[in-house]
């Protein structure tokens, strides 16, 4: 198992995990399922399966997190979340 927060390709997007940010909240994970999970640490991690995802639900996923520590980058780098 792939047992990292990122920086992950997913897509056309980066996804990267603030684990210092991450409270384990887990609304990411009942969010997008396919895409994060909590790992040992009450830290979220991204999963293989997160190409499987929409990329509307990742993007919603990072809109559920309450601290923001989901980061998204599109192709050009640009971050375009938070
Ligand atoms: S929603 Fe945010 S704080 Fe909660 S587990 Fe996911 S990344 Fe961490």
């Amino acid at each position: 198992m792939d047992n990292s927060s990122g920086p992950k390709k997913i897509g056309n997007w980066t996804v990267t995990v603030d684990r210092n940010l991450c409270i384990g909240a887990a609304s990411c994970v009942a969010v997008a399922p396919k895409t994060f999970a909590l790992d040992n640490e009450a830290k979220a991690i991204i999963l293989p399966s997160a190409p499987e995802e929409l990329p509307d639900t990742i993007m919603d996923s990072a809109k559920a997190c309450p601290v923001a520590a989901i980061i998204i980058h599109d192709e050009t780098g640009k971050q375009i979340f938070p």
